[in-house]
């Protein structure tokens, strides 16, 4: 009998995301503006030969494991609920949601170069919905001929989900800090402003029609936030002590 050959999965690399917690991060690649970030190849896998080529592609896919989302075998559901409005329960396989058997994620990323820094080897990317620290298993290129299906159907997620984006304003305050801090992240305000029109807000809130102070991390800010009625209030950004 054909025995199948043992595996083993290795790390390669490390997402370095602005997204510092799970909350706030796009649903999928694309989704929003300003989320830049880095994977940095990891040894032995950090050699520059291992890229060659790569340099003709404009995106990639990224296959990773949702580290946050590892849950004990005995916890295994074969349904989940998306995270749209109204949404029913769907079969996992149907999803990509990160509980799943297996803890593995797959994004196609805006692929912009490599850079050494420090000794270390980074693939500049862009149109993350990843966590900071997460671990990447491969890297392939997107294949235009292959990969792009013009005639897909999207089944029950055929229309991305956030059609109601609402307006974002800061106040003066969050402005000057933006100014501050303008030169290290010049995309950050991009990234706020695209991050909190999709309206995030811990689950348990549901529809809130009263001021409530918020807070999502990017970078190493604590972006302070108000919903107030249908539109979002930047008060402040402060650094995180951690
Ligand atoms: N594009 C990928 C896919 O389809 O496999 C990810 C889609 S998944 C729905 C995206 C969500 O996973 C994000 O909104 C975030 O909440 C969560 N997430 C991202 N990185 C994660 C990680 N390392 N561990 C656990 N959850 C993560």
């Amino acid at each position: 009998m054909n025995q199948p050959l043992p595996f083993a999965c290795h790390q390669i690399g490390l997402v370095h995301s602005p997204f510092k917690e799970k909350f706030g991060i796009p649903r999928q690649t694309g989704l929003i503006k300003g989320n830049l970030g880095k994977i940095e190849l990891l040894a032995p896998w950090n050699r520059e030969e291992a890229l060659n080529g790569l340099e003709g592609f404009s995106h990639i896919w990224v296959i990773f494991i949702f580290h946050e989302a590892i849950k004990p075998l005995e916890d295994w559901r074969p349904t989940v609920r998306p995270p749209r409005e109204g949404a029913k329960r769907q079969g996992v396989f149907a999803t990509r949601s990160p509980y799943r058997p297996n803890p593995i994620g797959m994004s196609v990323l805006q692929y912009h170069g490599w850079e050494k820094s420090n000794g270390k080897l980074f693939l500049k990317v862009s149109g993350l919905d990843l966590l900071d620290m997460t671990p990447v298993i491969d890297i392939k290129p997107y294949l235009p001929y292959a990969d792009q299906v013009p005639q897909a159907l999207g089944g029950f997620a055929h229309e991305a989900p956030a059609s109601n984006l609402l307006p974002v304003s800061f106040s003066e305050l969050a402005r000057q800090q933006l100014l501050e801090v303008q030169e290290r992240y010049p995309e950050l305000q991009a990234l706020i402003e695209s991050t909190l029109s999709h309206n995030p807000r811990p689950i348990h809130f549901g529809n809130i029609d009263q001021r409530n102070d918020f807070g999502v991390k990017l970078y190493e800010f604590n972006i302070q936030y108000q919903i107030c009625d249908t539109q979002i209030w930047v008060v402040s950004l402060f650094k995180n002590s951690a």
